[in-house]
Formats: C-alpha cells, sequence, structure tokens
C-alpha cells in the first residue's frame, strides 16, 4: 500500500485556506524497523484549534512549527502493523503525535498503547485529551468549588462542552458563552448550564452583567481576545482564569490581552496558563472520573467524527468557522468501512 500525505506546502496567511495542504503518494518504505520502532496504519486523526499555530513560522520556542514541505502534524491514532517494540505487539491501537499520513514509523515510546477494551475512538474522544483538558482546567488550574461561578468561552466545543458540565457536577453555577442560538440551546437544555450567552449577536459585557449577577469565580478560557478583556472585567476577588487556549487569535486575527490588568492585581486574581501533558501522570485516575460521570449522565459527550483522509484539510478548517458540534475527528476511508462493517 503506498503512503500519502498531507503536506504543508506553504504557511497560512490569515485565514487558513486548505490550498496550503498538497497532498502527496509516495511508495510505502520497505526498510527494516530500527530497534524500539514500530510503523503504524494511521486511522483516526483528532482536529485540535492548536495545530493552527504549527503552521506559523518558527519564533516562539515555546510550541512548535511544522517545517514546509513535512507532513502535518496532528493528534492521531491508529493501528500497530510492524513492530521492533517487545511493549507494543502488532495489532494493538495506539494514540501519538502523528503526522497527516496513511502510515508512519516511530518509537513505540512515543506512543500511547490503549487498553484493550478502549476503542480508538474512545481513546481519542470521550477519553482523550479535550476532555481531560477540561478535567485538569477545572479541578487543578480553576481549583472550582461548590458554589462558585464559572463562566466557560467555547462552552458548546470539545473541551468547553465538557469542562461546563464538569463544574456543574461540582456544584457551581455555570454560565457558557458559545456562538449562535443552536449551540446556546445545546448549553442550557442538554450540558444544564444556568445560562448562555451568544456572543455572536448579544454585548458580552452587558450579557456578562445579567448572565453573572454575583461576578465570576473561575473563568475557563478556549478563547482569548474580546472575550477573556470582557471576563477580567466581571472577575471576582481571589478569582482564578485557566488560560486553555486563544482560538480567536489562531487564524491570522490582531490579538490583544486583557486591558484591565489593575483588577487582577487589586482582585488578588490569578491567571494560569497550562497544557494537559502537564498533567499526565494523574489522566488514568481522571479518565476514571470521567468514565463514571459518562455512565451516570452527568456529562452528555458529543463528538462530531467525519469520514474521509482526503477532506482533512477541509474538515480542520471547520474548527474556525464554528462548524464542528463537539470533538471534531476525522476517519480514514478504511477505517470507516471497517466500523459500518
Ligand atoms: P472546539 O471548541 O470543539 O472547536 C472550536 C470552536 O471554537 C468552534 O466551534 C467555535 O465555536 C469556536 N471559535 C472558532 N473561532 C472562534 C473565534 N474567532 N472566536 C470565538 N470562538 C471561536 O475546539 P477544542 O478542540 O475543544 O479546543 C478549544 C480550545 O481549547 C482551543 O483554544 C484549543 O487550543 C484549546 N485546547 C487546549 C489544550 C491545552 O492543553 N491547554 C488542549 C486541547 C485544546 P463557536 O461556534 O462557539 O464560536
Amino acid at each position: 500500500m503506498p503512503d500519502q500525505q498531507w503536506i504543508l506546502s506553504r504557511r497560512p496567511e490569515g485565514r487558513l485556506s486548505a490550498d496550503i495542504f498538497t497532498l502527496r503518494t509516495q511508495p510505502a518504505c520497505d526498510e527494516p524497523l530500527a530497534p524500539g520502532e514500530v510503523e503504524v496504519s494511521l486511522r483516526l486523526f483528532l482536529c485540535a484549534p492548536t495545530m493552527r499555530n504549527w503552521m506559523d513560522p518558527p519564533g516562539n520556542n515555546l510550541y512548535p512549527s511544522v517545517p514546509i514541505g513535512d507532513a502535518m502534524w496532528a493528534p492521531a491514532g491508529g493501528r500497530i502493523i510492524a513492530s521492533a517494540d517487545p511493549d507494543r505487539p502488532v495489532g494493538a491501537d495506539i494514540t501519538c503525535l502523528g503526522r497527516w499520513q496513511s502510515r508512519m514509523r516511530l518509537p513505540g515510546s512515543e506512543t500511547e498503547l490503549l487498553p484493550p477494551h478502549l476503542s480508538l475512538l474512545d481513546g481519542m474522544g470521550r477519553f482523550g485529551i479535550n476532555p481531560l483538558t477540561a478535567w485538569f482546567g477545572i479541578h487543578r488550574v480553576g481549583s472550582l468549588k461548590a458554589g462558585e461561578t464559572l463562566l466557560v468561552s467555547g462552552a458548546a466545543g470539545s473541551v468547553g462542552s465538557v469542562a461546563a458540565q464538569l463544574g456543574r457536577s461540582i456544584g457551581a453555577r455555570v454560565v457558557g458563552i458559545a456562538g449562535g442560538p443552536e449551540k446556546c440551546r445545546w448549553l442550557t437544555e442538554v450540558a444544564g448550564c444556568d445560562a448562555a450567552i451568544d456572543y455572536r449577536s448579544e454585548d458580552l459585557p452587558q450579557a456578562l452583567a445579567n448572565a453573572c449577577p454575583d461576578g465570576v469565580d473561575v473563568f475557563f478560557d478556549n478563547v482569548g481576545g474580546d472575550t477573556l478583556d470582557a471576563a477580567v472585567d466581571a472577575m471576582n476577588r481571589m478569582g482564578r482564569i485557566a488560560l486553555c487556549g486563544q482560538i480567536s487569535g489562531y487564524d491570522g486575527n490582531a490579538m490583544r490581552g486583557p486591558s484591565n490588568m489593575m483588577r487582577l492585581i487589586y482582585g488578588g486574581i490569578t491567571m494560569r496558563g497550562f497544557l494537559v501533558g502537564d498533567f499526565a501522570a494523574e489522566w488514568e485516575m481522571a479518565r476514571e472520573d470521567l468514565r463514571a460521570k459518562y455512565d451516570s449522565g452527568a456529562i452528555a459527550y458529543r463528538d462530531d467524527v467525519r469520514e474521509g483522509f482526503a477532506q482533512l484539510p477541509e474538515h480542520f478548517g471547520d474548527l474556525f468557522e464554528g462548524r464542528n458540534r463537539g470533538t471534531l475527528l476525522v476517519m480514514t476511508d478504511a477505517a470507516a468501512r471497517e466500523a459500518r462493517a
């Protein structure tokens, strides 16, 4: 089977367009594997908004930049088809920092072996990095407590929807911000938010004052920019801002930070960035907690699973148009055929 790859052929300027990628087909590598290496048939790709940052030129040494001419990097999952790693047998499913390509060789130690009871879809979806991000942002970074007010931006998305519902399960009052009436209805009617704000049609500072009359104790921010600016003005003393993402600035938009920094100082407010990987040692514990909450119905999880390796760039672009409904995953055609069988 030849190897198909989506190559980053030039850097995006402003809004993302699919034509910055080129589909390349090349013969599969037939060299023997190096000791410890595995070869994986990649079958499922997570569309993670931060991949848009990785397309930018190098310069910010705290996050990566995909070299021009490389297959695009992406969180991915697949099946081991050849192995020189005694701990990772052929046939096992793994997740990894993959590439937009159909097969990939990498050290086995750079893959996470999925336990046999977990499907690839669940391992990258319900128990994948996005719900885990929500869990650590709420519990470890926001330190949310019962009776507090939680505000979540990007609340109808993959990370945000789990963050909001974890907040409800703790006993907080939860207000979600999302784009459009349908997402806002989902937040109040399905996710159990106490209020939802449609940032596309409402004046955010006024809507925050109405929805959070007692102020905000924890702000879980996926969006940044004007949303963060407005939220800072609504924070209570000793409030916590969990900086999870800044999606409003990823796609070539000019970004500004909060203007009212004195409010943070006088309020003793903490603003802390975090990465889900910072908490890897606790992932299994968090997954158990998530499992219990899915099983009890405390969290309604939703994913948006698409098909087609050939459409990967278009599917990815939907994140920046608000067209995904929950975790956006793309299955290869072969994996989709197998799932339907
Ligand atoms: P997602 O929320 O499922 O999808 C992206 C959503 O963002 C879109 O549906 C859209 O929803 C909203 N959006 C897009 N452009 C926007 C803009 N210019 N202004 C405001 N909202 C916009 O994506 P996700 O995977 O859950 O990621 C959410 C955030 O978490 C991202 O910032 C991501 O980088 C971050 N993240 C961080 C970590 C970490 O370790 N820190 C891990 C995973 C993800 P609306 O229709 O509501 O606008």
